[in-house]
């Protein structure tokens, strides 16, 4: 049966085993290079998004490419979540856990003001451990966020439920079954 977005889901490429063998790596390069399916993607993640959002908050690297077009659209700013010592000035930090090890993201520590309403966004959402480390960040910072919009869901990995349980109405364009 044909699904709401097939036509963005075709526009996504699968390289299998990239970066490691067994991961089937949702490319989208090639929708990004496409622009009806490019203006497509940020209209439809628009579409889903309810009451006034002051930013927009893009996790690194491929969520700032819809962050800043999804947030000129919504007449919101756009928030930066970065990688650990790549943001120039006083930070603020939180740490996920890895398959192996842990990571930590990053805000600018004076990017908004109490009560910021915000919404994150990432091209994929998999096991949720970037998206949900996110949110605390957010939180903790004194910002309200509870949407989260990604084109890509694995569902099988359970990131979006678990962002469901921490409170986030997540909208999703298109899933990919498996890892
Ligand atoms: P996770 O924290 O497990 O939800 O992983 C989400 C992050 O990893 C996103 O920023 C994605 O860009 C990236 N990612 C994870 N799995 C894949 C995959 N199969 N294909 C492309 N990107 C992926």
């Amino acid at each position: 049966m044909a699904e709401a977005n097939d036509d963005l889901k075709a526009l996504i490429r699968t390289i299998p085993d990239f970066p490691k063998a067994g991961i089937q790596f949702r490319d989208i390069t090639t929708l990004l290079l496409d622009a009806h399916g490019l203006a497509q993607a940020v209209e439809r993640l628009a579409g889903a998004v309810r009451g006034p959002i002051d930013l927009v908050a893009g996790i690194e690297a491929r969520g700032f490419l819809f962050a800043a077009p999804l947030a000129i659209r919504l007449g919101a700013g756009t928030l930066l979540i970065r990688k650990d010592g790549k943001l120039p000035g006083a930070t603020i930090g939180e740490d996920y856990a890895l398959e192996y090890g842990s990571d930590r993201i990053t805000i600018h520590a004076d990017a908004f003001a109490p009560g910021a309403r915000v919404l994150l966004v990432d091209d994929l959402i998999a096991t949720g451990g970037t998206a949900r480390a996110a949110v605390r960040l957010i939180r903790k910072a004194g910002a309200t966020v509870d949407q989260a919009t990604f084109v890509i869901d694995l569902p099988e990995l359970g990131g979006a439920d678990a962002l469901r349980s921490d409170g986030i109405d997540v909208v999703t364009l298109v899933t990919f079954a498996g890892h």
